[in-house]
């Protein structure tokens, strides 16, 4: 007997195990581990995927398979074991794991269909039988005429036959028709001369398949003769053309031609940082590194040519960079050393483009992906190198479920390949970097910029002193002094905001009344443009109010400053300048970031003005001139980390001053310049910001001294979700030990959020055996309450963001 052991797709903790099927005998060759099926569960037909294959069971009667939903497996074996676990460190169900592994196409109830990628007469009676004379046919007809799935296998195999993805996707285009003969030249010959003589635009199609038999793209066939598509059919519906399928990529940087680069010679640091990699990827060896280099320091030269290290070995690599560091000029890098053989795997793409990218690592036609957080997971299956840059990122934690750090993922699967992952950074986290220092990590560095450029001249600015000596601008007297200066010289300059710390709020002069969503704990946000208001936590938007709900006073005005009015202001203030401004507003439409970013590059505009989408990896030759509007934005969140961040966004955004021949210099704004993130960033002084707060983290319990696990609960009542989380708390305090620390109930830092009440529980424990066990028990017992009463429990064993 033929079973398949099958995680089902019912997100439940009864559900999340193996359940053995049947295979029956169609599907024996087929059904394969990592493959998904169709699987009847209880009274319903449900997804599943093959983890295993066996020939014993014990469970009495059999249900057999019902369907298959893949020729080829979208798992691979090694993933399967990632799979696992993912879900028991995370606890996540084992179906989400897997899910998350997937091209959002591969989730979603899209359109499968079959392309015949061969010509009509090359192929079996059987296809031909199937196909009928079309190239392209609705999935299920395989097994509505009852094809044998082995056979549909085969032809993929073969590259005659493909599955594809119906994705309507407006932008781009995946596949083009091309046109050829349905018949011989001698029968062609006799067409033409039966056709009346009248169809003068038809003969001239023939005409030209007489003379040039080859099939020919419909799109080029049209232009070269100025031809219809109409007209073609009709030759199609005759049986004289036919038409077929050939897939295009939709990779929008294929699009692009990218100049070769090759490999610089290293420089000694340089030599001495990559030796120990190449000597693990030589030794099949897993290590974890921490290479720790100012910018421009030489780190991406580095992974290029540890890389190139993997290839020669017939090995493969990940290039894991944060989304907004995914940059054109980023990719370029890549695609410039390694050409074709990179895919890249980006959030801006559509669900289409990604899926096509993903498909080439299956495929085994790219050899290095760069991408996102979720690029972790490529199918790759004999890894020579992941590498994770500015690995400090929070956006290589997941924050939605399941709740993954894509740094843990990695040395995951360095382990199972045998090979080593390199962590990149300027500015490590705490973590990264206390595990170097006890030597878990193997430390490498990088202490100088390229051409010996120094790292740029901070001057700190005490906005306080700005506003006593009568300056009521946003921007300080040297600051402005500075923008002129570049202004004159013809040089450039970019100015960073933190978005969060600029948002805009509606107050009332009068009463102090500050318009708030009203399903969430949060003021509302004024957008110019549209002259709204908007909740960033959910749709909610209103339009700005004439006067005070509360009062009826007309002096209701917006207050804080966004990105806009900061332009404006500075438009204002230098109104020669030529200002590009990057924020979420100005990037929306696809392709516009690139734009922007290009358009800066070739001197089209004098100062580029955004939020954090332009601190990382912009690397410009004419900007010499940074300036930070408020560096102490981010100081005042609340999160343990937030000196940290504010240390790593100040260094990475010094960083994109004087890169090349002119020597930079960076302008800091700040109400508290003396904290000591902003004085320590000033200096670009890592190891006494590291030691300094370690023990900052030391004294109040945080992390890396102290584990954190993070207990969310949420429901629409307010009562009942303060009484959840106040028994969680107790069960904890009774089950954990007692060395461990566990805070709360508090409420959250965002009480409510979408008419949801949110409270929380943390726990902060050195050494805890048994929290995994607790944690599944606790989600076991409020199970019930979740799946029915609308009760959410999130817990976060790697808590990135307290809010
Ligand atoms: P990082 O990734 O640390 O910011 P990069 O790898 O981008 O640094 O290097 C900074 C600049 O120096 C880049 O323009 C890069 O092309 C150049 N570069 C890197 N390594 C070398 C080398 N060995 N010789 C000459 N130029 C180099
Ligand atoms: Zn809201
Ligand atoms: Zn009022």
């Amino acid at each position: 007997m033929n079973i398949a052991r099958v995680i089902v797709d019912v997100p439940s903790s009864q559900t999340n195990r193996l359940f053995d099927y049947l295979i029956p005998e169609e599907l024996q060759s087929v059904v394969t581990v990592g493959v998904r099926v169709i699987v009847p569960f209880g009274p319903r037909k449900v997804m599943g995927f093959v983890l295993e294959k066996t020939t014993e069971t014990n469970v009495h009667k059999l249900k057999p398979i019902q369907d298959v939903m893949d020729i080829t497996p979208v798992i691979t074996s090694e993933l399967v074991e990632v799979g696992k676990w993912l879900s028991d460190t995370t606890l996540c169900f084992y179906v989400s794991a897997y899910q998350a592994m997937l091209p959002q196409v591969l989730k979603a109830k899209y359109d499968k269909e079959l392309c015949l990628l061969a010509e009509h007469d090359s192929i079996s009676y059987e296809l031909q039988h199937l196909f009928a004379g079309r190239g392209i046919i609705p999935y299920e007809e395989i097994k509505q005429r009852n094809v044998a799935y082995s056979v549909i296998q085969k032809g993929v195999r073969e590259g005659i036959l493909e599955v594809q993805y119906n994705v309507q996707s407006k932008e781009t285009k995946k596949r083009e028709t091309y046109i050829s003969p349905a018949i011989e030249s001698q029968r062609l010959d006799e067409m033409y001369v039966d056709l009346p003589k009248q169809a003068t635009k038809q003969k001239r199609i023939l005409a030209h398949f007489l003379h040039n038999p080859a099939e020919i793209r419909q799109k080029e066939l049209l232009h070269q003769l100025s031809t219809t598509r109409a007209l073609i059919k009709t030759l199609i519906d005759k049986g004289i053309l036919k038409e077929t399928y050939r897939e295009v990529y939709r990779d929008p940087y294929n699009q692009r031609e990218y100049k070769q680069t090759t490999p610089f010679p290293l420089t000694e640091e340089q030599t001495n940082a990559i030796e120990p990699i190449h000597y693990a990827i030589h030794m099949n060896q897993h290590e974890t590194f921490l290479l720790h280099g100012v910018t421009g320091s030489g780190k991406t030269e580095v992974y290029l040519q540890s890389i190139q290290h993997v290839l020669e070995k017939g090995k493969e690599a990940i290039v894991l960079v944060p989304e907004i560091a995914l940059t054109p000029q980023m990719v370029e890098r890549f695609k410039g050393r390694f050409g074709s053989r990179v895919a890249v795997l980006h959030s801006a793409l559509s669900a289409g483009e990604k899926y096509d990218e993903w498909r080439k690592v299956l495929r085994k036609e790219v050899q290095v992906v760069v991408g996102a957080r979720s690029a972790i997971f490529a199918p790759f299956e004999n890894l020579g190198i992941i590498i994770i840059d500015e690995e400090h990122e929070s956006s290589y934690k997941q924050e939605d479920y399941p709740r993954y750090h894509a740094r843990d993922v990695a040395i995951y699967r360095g382990k199972y390949h045998q090979c080593p992952v390199v962590l990149g950074s300027a500015t490590p986290t705490l973590e990264s970097f206390a595990r170097a220092k006890k030597e878990v990590y193997t430390l490498l560095s990088l202490t100088k910029r390229m051409n010996d450029a120094s790292m740029p001249e901070v001057e700190r600015i005490d906005m306080r002193e700005e506003l006593h000596a009568g300056n009521r601008s946003m921007f300080s007297r040297v600051l402005h002094e500075k923008l002129l200066d570049r202004l004159q010289k013809g040089e450039q300059s970019v100015l960073f905001l933190n978005r969060r710390g600029y948002s805009t709020f509606v107050m009332c002069r009068d009463c102090g009344h500050v318009i708030e969503c009203p399903h969430c704990d949060i003021a509302l946000t004024y957008h110019r443009n549209t002259e709204r208001l908007k909740c960033h936590y959910c749709s909610y938007e209103e339009a700005m109010p004439h006067e005070c709900p509360e009062c009826e006073s007309d002096s209701i005005r917006y207050f804080g400053t966004g990105t806009q009015k900061v332009e404006e202001s500075l438009q204002q203030l230098m109104p020669e300048a030529r200002i590009i401004r990057m924020d979420v507003d100005t990037t929306r439409r696809k392709g516009s970031h690139e734009r922007l970013l290009t358009k800066f590059g070739n001197h089209g505009a004098d100062i580029l003005l955004g939020t954090q989408m332009i601190a990382k990896g912009l690397d410009f030759a004419k900007v010499t001139l940074v300036g930070v509007l408020a560096a102490d934005s981010l100081l005042h969140l609340p999160d343990f980390r937030s000196a940290e961040k504010t240390f790593q966004l100040l260094t990475q955004v010094s960083g994109r001053a004087g890169r090349h021949k002119l020597p930079g210099e960076v302008v800091i704004q700040s109400y508290t310049p003396e904290h000591y993130s902003i004085d320590l960033a000033s200096q670009y002084d890592y190891d006494s910001f590291f030691h300094k707060e370690m023990s900052v983290r030391k004294m109040f319990q945080y992390p890396p001294y102290y584990f954190l696990t993070l207990v969310t609960v949420s429901h629409p009542n307010h009562l009942y979700t303060m009484d959840v989380t106040q028994k969680i708390s107790q069960l904890l305090r009774e089950q954990l030990s007692s060395q461990s620390v566990i805070l709360g109930p508090t409420p959250s830092p965002l009480t409510r959020i979408k008419d949801r009440y949110r409270y929380q529980c943390v726990i902060k424990y050195k050494n805890e055996p048994t929290l995994y066990k607790v944690m599944k028990r606790i989600l076991q017992l409020y199970e019930e309450a979740m799946q029915k009463n609308d009760l959410h429990i999130t817990i976060d064993f790697q808590p990135h963001q307290m809010m």
